[in-house]
């Protein structure tokens, strides 16, 4: 088998796991010298973390699992292209290439990420190829958008989608 796609399917199973568990169902591994090193689904509502996406979640458990914050020679899997947050966090990590499944077509920031400005500007830079199991990726992605806009209409308002923990702001 190729091995990106057979990384890639690891990065899908994390992805569905994080699905049962509500989340938005992106995962990642990450592969350092041919062994995933971690994996990681999105874990945004369960740690209440807004930065508890899978690939930053997957970068810092690799990077604790290494004793190493340099990800040297390391390469993310990522069944969703992956937000500036994201890539901006694969820079710090110094990661040799990121591979992603399915294309967000309406932000592509990885494409962003290739202007010549920016990349003058960072300090590493590294690869970026998409499209590895793309339609399983992006399918998975939205059949769960999709089961969540129903559950929404039949809950008859947003309480679905509602943030836990408190509504209101305290003034500081
Ligand atoms: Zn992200």
């Amino acid at each position: 088998m190729d091995l990106n796609e057979k990384f890639m399917k690891e990065a899908l199973r994390t992805a569905r796991d994080a699905g049962r568990r509500g989340e938005v169902p992106v995962g990642a591994a990450l592969v350092l010298e041919g062994r995933v090193l971690a994996r990681a689904g999105n874990a945004t509502l369960a740690r209440r973390d807004p930065t508890a996406h899978a690939e930053v979640v997957a970068l810092r458990r690799g990077a604790r699992r290494l004793g190493n914050h340099r990800l040297t020679g390391a390469t993310l899997y990522v069944t969703l292209e992956p937000c500036l947050m994201c890539l901006g966090a694969m820079v710090q990590a110094r990661i040799h290439r990121c591979v992603f499944g399915a294309r967000d077509p309406k932000v592509r920031a990885s494409s962003l990420f290739r202007l010549p400005r920016l990349r003058r500007g960072l300090n590493h830079r590294f690869e970026i190829a998409g499209g590895v199991l793309e339609k399983g990726c992006a399918g998975l992605l939205q059949s769960f958008f999709k089961e969540r806009r129903k559950g929404r209409r039949e809950a008859g308002g947003t309480a679905l989608t509602r943030p836990r923990g408190p509504r209101r702001l305290r003034a500081s």
